[in-house]
Protein backbone atom coordinates (compact mmCIF):
# COMPACT_ATOMS: atom_id res chain seq x y z
CA UNK A 1 0.00 0.00 0.00
CA UNK A 2 1.31 3.42 -0.38
CA UNK A 3 2.06 5.96 2.65
CA UNK A 4 -0.42 8.52 3.28
CA UNK A 5 1.59 9.61 6.72
CA UNK A 6 4.55 10.15 8.16
CA UNK A 7 6.02 10.76 11.19
CA UNK A 8 9.43 12.47 11.63
CA UNK A 9 11.67 11.95 14.67
CA UNK A 10 13.42 15.09 15.41
CA UNK A 11 16.19 15.61 17.95
CA UNK A 12 17.14 19.25 19.54
CA UNK A 13 20.46 18.97 21.06
CA UNK A 14 19.82 22.48 23.30
CA UNK A 15 16.71 24.08 23.87
CA UNK A 16 15.36 27.07 21.42
CA UNK A 17 13.16 29.75 20.83
CA UNK A 18 11.10 29.87 17.92
CA UNK A 19 8.44 32.18 16.09
CA UNK A 20 6.01 29.37 14.44
CA UNK A 21 4.61 31.66 12.32
CA UNK A 22 1.51 33.51 13.61
CA UNK A 23 1.20 30.58 15.61
CA UNK A 24 3.91 32.55 17.88
CA UNK A 25 6.72 32.42 19.71
CA UNK A 26 7.63 29.16 21.60
CA UNK A 27 10.76 27.82 23.79
CA UNK A 28 11.42 24.37 22.96
CA UNK A 29 13.43 22.44 25.25
CA UNK A 30 16.11 20.04 24.01
CA UNK A 31 15.43 16.46 23.45
CA UNK A 32 12.92 14.76 20.79
CA UNK A 33 10.11 15.50 19.23
CA UNK A 34 7.87 13.68 17.15
CA UNK A 35 5.68 15.20 14.07
CA UNK A 36 3.04 13.69 12.25
CA UNK A 37 1.71 14.75 9.01
CA UNK A 38 0.30 13.42 5.82
CA UNK A 39 0.54 14.20 2.14
CA UNK A 40 -1.73 12.46 -0.09
CA UNK A 41 -0.17 13.73 -3.14
CA UNK A 42 3.73 14.07 -4.37
CA UNK A 43 4.39 11.68 -0.49
CA UNK A 44 8.37 11.58 -1.54
CA UNK A 45 8.88 14.80 -2.57
CA UNK A 46 7.40 16.01 1.43
CA UNK A 47 9.54 14.14 2.56
CA UNK A 48 12.48 15.90 0.34
CA UNK A 49 11.09 19.17 1.38
CA UNK A 50 10.96 18.13 5.51
CA UNK A 51 14.38 16.96 4.78
CA UNK A 52 16.12 20.17 2.73
CA UNK A 53 17.59 23.11 4.24
CA UNK A 54 16.89 25.81 2.04
CA UNK A 55 13.10 26.11 1.65
CA UNK A 56 10.44 29.16 2.24
CA UNK A 57 9.37 28.49 5.52
CA UNK A 58 5.50 27.50 5.30
CA UNK A 59 4.18 25.24 7.97
CA UNK A 60 4.65 25.10 11.34
CA UNK A 61 7.43 21.99 11.08
CA UNK A 62 9.25 23.78 8.69
CA UNK A 63 10.29 26.79 11.78
CA UNK A 64 11.40 24.19 13.58
CA UNK A 65 13.45 22.62 11.65
CA UNK A 66 14.99 25.66 10.70
CA UNK A 67 16.40 26.20 14.23
CA UNK A 68 20.02 25.55 15.58
CA UNK A 69 20.70 21.90 15.91
CA UNK A 70 17.55 20.81 15.04
CA UNK A 71 17.51 17.47 12.79
CA UNK A 72 15.44 15.27 11.70
CA UNK A 73 16.81 11.62 12.93
CA UNK A 74 13.95 9.14 11.30
CA UNK A 75 11.61 9.55 8.82
CA UNK A 76 8.87 6.78 9.52
CA UNK A 77 5.70 6.04 6.38
CA UNK A 78 2.89 5.11 7.46
CA UNK A 79 -0.68 3.78 5.44
CA UNK A 80 -2.68 4.66 8.40
CA UNK A 81 -4.66 7.87 8.71
CA UNK A 82 -2.89 10.67 10.22
CA UNK A 83 -4.24 11.69 12.93
CA UNK A 84 -4.80 8.37 14.51
CA UNK A 85 -1.02 7.57 13.79
CA UNK A 86 -0.66 10.91 16.15
CA UNK A 87 -2.96 9.67 18.70
CA UNK A 88 -1.37 6.11 19.14
CA UNK A 89 2.18 7.67 19.24
CA UNK A 90 3.76 8.65 22.94
CA UNK A 91 4.56 11.77 24.08
CA UNK A 92 2.93 14.25 25.14
CA UNK A 93 1.41 17.93 23.27
CA UNK A 94 4.50 20.15 22.85
CA UNK A 95 2.69 23.12 21.78
CA UNK A 96 -1.48 23.62 21.57
CA UNK A 97 -2.69 23.50 17.64
CA UNK A 98 1.50 22.95 16.49
CA UNK A 99 0.63 21.03 12.81
CA UNK A 100 -2.68 20.87 13.57
CA UNK A 101 -4.60 23.71 11.73
CA UNK A 102 -6.46 21.34 9.57
CA UNK A 103 -6.96 18.84 12.40
CA UNK A 104 -10.50 17.47 12.87
CA UNK A 105 -9.72 14.80 15.15
CA UNK A 106 -9.34 16.91 18.44
CA UNK A 107 -5.28 15.92 18.55
CA UNK A 108 -4.52 18.86 20.20
CA UNK A 109 -1.11 19.22 18.24
CA UNK A 110 0.61 16.87 15.79
CA UNK A 111 3.69 17.76 17.16
CA UNK A 112 4.80 15.79 20.47
CA UNK A 113 7.55 15.75 23.22
CA UNK A 114 9.22 12.49 23.20
CA UNK A 115 11.64 13.79 26.37
CA UNK A 116 15.48 13.46 26.56
CA UNK A 117 16.87 10.33 25.17
CA UNK A 118 18.41 7.83 27.75
CA UNK A 119 22.31 7.97 26.27
CA UNK A 120 22.32 11.81 27.22
CA UNK A 121 21.22 11.29 30.65
CA UNK A 122 23.28 8.20 30.92
CA UNK A 123 26.33 10.56 29.41
CA UNK A 124 25.76 12.70 33.21
CA UNK A 125 28.01 10.91 34.98
CA UNK A 126 26.70 7.81 35.13
CA UNK A 127 27.89 4.76 34.26
CA UNK A 128 26.15 2.63 32.09
ZN1 LIG B 1 -5.09 15.35 14.23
Amino acid sequence: MTPISYQLLIELPRPVTVTVGRLGRFRFEAGRYLYTGSARRNFEARIARHLRAEKTLRWHIDYLLAAPGARVTEVRRSTREECALNQAGSGTIAITGFGASDCRAACGSHLKYLGVPDRRRAGRGRSA
